[in-house]
């Protein structure tokens, strides 16, 4: 890049200046030059102007300093498309509204949300917005959280995984992302005060990994804390979240802005890693922070680190860019509908009575057929470009082969059964060869700011299933919505087809899958429960006041059902498809290990039908037999393939310690317990269908520090304390004649294994003695 490189820039509506020579350096520079000079920035503002830059402009934009020729840089919403405000509050520019986290997720391909992000992110570049709020990758604890619309899944490797691949192709266009919203905002009930008390594995494990793979696989140009407390700390002043475990550990390096609203106390956020307060909140927050420096309770150099990590995106942004873009409307949507046909989750297809055949007479009942509920509310609600409907896609596709019939069944706008509605429909249903029922969940049903009360579709939609079902047997359902539902009528349709929130083209893409344009080759991201009571967060969702245990601990979804053999409705990484598959050759290239290697694990999968088709290839890792508590397997890859009929590919992944490892809280750290490991190879978490083992070693050597109430279990249990604790066992033993034999010691040593040290002097009349006691921990714990 020239060092004569300017670029024009807006600081707020519209007024157009150039940089100064130091700033045209710094972008034109890069690498340790650019921290170099950033710092010498920093070194010319005043204490004022420092703070003025850690809290937003207006809604959206950083601040300028025109004095330093510092622009200001804009965010907008996100995720499944761009949310632009022009002013507050104001209708938004219309975007691209693509399908949903949960409904991407649904299609388990990466390489998909990497596109998706890829094309938002050149809809940013034209409105000129420089950082996408989003994605959103909290896990989908309950199904009621008003917000799983907008969350990826059950499975933090799931979620991870699209969300890294999301971010890369957002980023790959010089915009920015905010990967929100850290940490464990799942639940919007008291959103802003709630305590989110979650155990140190549990959230580690659950609740933060998805974050850590994002972080560390697609390096997000900035993370969003969450409102709510964690363990009773508010995200925004959370020490341990924002500096320890986001920078410390996972090497993030760039800003931490707030959620809108979301600070607490301002100074206190600052020193804790929160770097950007947003909105702008009338300079309250500056000012505190320039008391703080004053009085010497905030260190300047805290104010400066987090100024210079602002500074480095803004300039990164800037850099990147690019002036007069534009992006080609008809190529998104047709992109969206492309998209969409990729993630729709075919849970039932009796009879194969889909893909449905160009003939005869169908009706399609239902209202959001022609009223298309493609997303959810709140921030993430895009203002659609245009709304393909179901009804005349479908009409589009068939042409004039097929006689097309219409009826409501139902009212979007209220839940009230209309008998006329209903009858109406079922006038239709008698005619027609198949019947295609549209139902779900309304859009109003699922958005931030509040949960669902209950995880039924309205009355109306399930007495239209039942009474459509009783005059005509080849009965499609097609359901919108953006978390698990209860299904009373299951057994009804000969067909399901899950659609989850599938964006503007979900219309065409409706008709695709249903016609067999493309094979549906989507499957579940998170299990469907039989009913609300089912789900493991039942008993303690949404807690009492302002704290929500998270007594569940690890068994979130299908950890908990499969622990529990319990049965659901749909089980996670569920779906069919219109050909099928048969696996074969699962190959492991080691049956030993230590944790530091990587494993290499093969399989080949085939398509054995007649059409082509892509089948999502599911990895767990199954514990065999273990001292600690763990589910009974935990998804660690997926792959999808597409094939042709008869085709075979072979998929490959590679799993390295975290495949096996669980955290350890005593060595706050990952830890593999040594022993075997199942690999299974899954069509879903319940249909395993190939497996193999392997052992895997521990390189880790956790020390432990006995002392008087350990037990005789724990020493015996290892090696190298218990060969020195023999002979004080057999000293002990010497007291009875009853353990004259080594065996009838060790005996003896299995059936006292819960008795702890001291007891050896209280029983050992007065062959063991506290001075022995002493000299043996000494010895053992050397
Ligand atoms: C939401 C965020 C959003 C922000 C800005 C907040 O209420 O929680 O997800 O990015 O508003 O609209």
């Amino acid at each position: 890049m020239k060092l004569e490189y300017k670029i024009p820039y807006r600081i707020e509506r519209g007024e157009q200046t150039n940089f100064s020579p130091l700033f045209i350096r710094i972008i034109s520079q890069g690498g340790k030059q650019m921290e170099k000079d950033i710092k010498k920035l920093i070194s010319q503002m005043t204490l004022e102007e420092k703070a003025s830059l850690c809290s937003g402009l207006d809604f959206w934009h950083t601040k300028p300093i025109e004095r330093l020729g510092i622009p200001s840089i804009r965010m907008s919403d996100g995720p499944h498309g761009l949310r632009k405000e022009e002013t507050m509050f104001s209708k938004t520019v219309p975007a691209t509204c693509f399908p949903t986290a949960v409904t991407i997720a649904a299609s388990w391909d990466k390489l998909l949300a990497e596109k998706m992000g890829k094309a938002i992110g050149e809809e940013c570049q034209a409105e000129n917005v420089q950082i996408l709020l989003g994605p959103g990758i909290n896990m989908k604890r309950s199904p009621l959280c008003g917000r799983n619309f907008e969350y990826y899944s059950e499975d933090p490797i799931l979620a991870g995984e699209l969300a890294a691949h999301f971010i890369k192709g957002v980023q790959s266009q010089g915009v920015g992302t905010s990967l929100k919203h850290f940490a464990a905002n799942n639940q919007e009930h008291r959103r802003l005060t709630v305590d989110a008390i979650i155990d140190e594995r549990t959230l580690r494990e659950i609740y933060l990994t998805a974050f850590e793979k994002a972080v560390k696989e697609a390096k997000p140009w900035t993370v969003m804390c969450s409102y709510n407390k964690v363990n009773g700390t508010y995200a925004s002043e959370n020490e341990f979240l924002l500096t320890k475990v986001l920078r410390e550990e996972w090497g993030f390096e760039g800003f931490v802005v707030s959620d809108w609203g979301a600070v607490n106390d301002r100074v206190k956020g600052l020193a804790a890693g929160l770097d950007l307060q947003m909105p702008y909140d009338g300079g309250n927050g500056d000012k505190k922070i320039i008391e703080a420096v004053k009085s010497g309770k905030l260190p300047e150099e805290v104010l400066d680190r987090a100024v210079e990590r602002i500074l480095k995106i803004v300039f990164k942004a800037i850099e990147n860019k690019k002036e007069n873009a534009t992006y080609d409307k008809e190529a998104h949507h047709k992109l969206a509908r492309e998209i969409a046909r990729e993630c729709f989750v075919l849970l039932k297809n009796e009879n194969n009575i889909l893909p449905l055949k160009k003939e005869g007479k169908i009706a399609l009942i239902g209202a959001f057929a022609k009223k298309p509920q493609i997303q959810g509310g709140g921030s993430a609600h895009v203002n659609p470009t245009r709304v393909d409907d179901a009804v005349e896609e479908i009409k589009k596709l068939v042409g004039d082969k097929v006689e097309i019939l219409y009826a409501d069944g139902y009212h979007i706008e209220k839940d009230d059964v209309d008998e006329k509605l209903i009858e109406e429909a079922k006038e239709i249903a008698k005619k027609a060869d198949v019947v295609v029922i549209f139902a779900g969940l309304p859009e109003r049903y699922e958005s931030e700011g509040f949960d669902r009360p209950h995880m039924k579709m309205p009355e109306s939609h399930n007495r239209l299933i039942e009474e459509v079902a009783k005059v005509n047997s080849n009965l499609v359902v097609v359901l919108s919505n953006g978390a698990p539902i209860e299904m009373p009528w299951v057994d009804k349709p000969k067909a399901i087809l899950e659609t989850y929130r599938g964006g503007q083209a979900w219309g065409g893409a409706v008709a695709d899958v249903l016609f067999g344009v493309v094979n549906p080759s989507g499957k579940l991201p998170e299990s469907f429960p039989k009913k609300l009571s089912d789900n493991p967060s039942y008993l303690f969702f949404p807690g009492e006041d302002d704290r929500s245990e998270y007594r569940e601990g690890i068994f979130i979804g299908y950890r908990y059902y499969d622990k529990k053999e319990m049965e659901v409705l749909f089980p996670f990484g569920y779906g069919l498809s219109y050909t099928t598959f048969e696996y074969s050759d699962l190959k492991l290239d080691k049956k030993e290990m230590k944790d530091d290697e990587v494993l290499k694990v093969s399989v080949k999968v085939k398509n054995t039908g007649k059409v082509k088709g892509k089948e999502i290839v599911q990895l767990y890792v199954r514990d065999v037999k273990s001292n600690y508590i763990r589910p009974e397997k935990e998804l660690k890859g997926f792959e999808k393939v597409e094939l042709e009929p008869g085709e075979e590919k072979e998929v490959v992944f590679y799993l390295d310690k975290r495949a096996f490892a669980f955290y350890n809280i005593d060595i706050k750290d990952w830890y593999v317990e040594d022993g075997e490991f199942e690999i299974l190879i899954g069509k879903s978490s319940r249909d395993i269908v190939l497996k193999d083992k392997v052992f895997v070693k521990s390189t880790t050597k956790i020390k432990r520090h006995y002392h008087i109430n350990s037990t005789i279990g724990d020493i015996m249990s290892d090696p190298e304390a218990s060969a020195k604790f023999k002979h004080i066992l057999e000293q002990f033993a010497s007291a009875f004649p009853a353990f004259s034999s080594e065996e009838a010691i060790m005996n003896f040593a299995e059936m006292m294994k819960y008795m702890p040290l001291r007891n050896l002097i209280h029983f050992g009349q007065g062959k063991f003695t506290e001075e022995m006691l002493e000299n043996l921990l000494k010895e053992i714990n050397s």
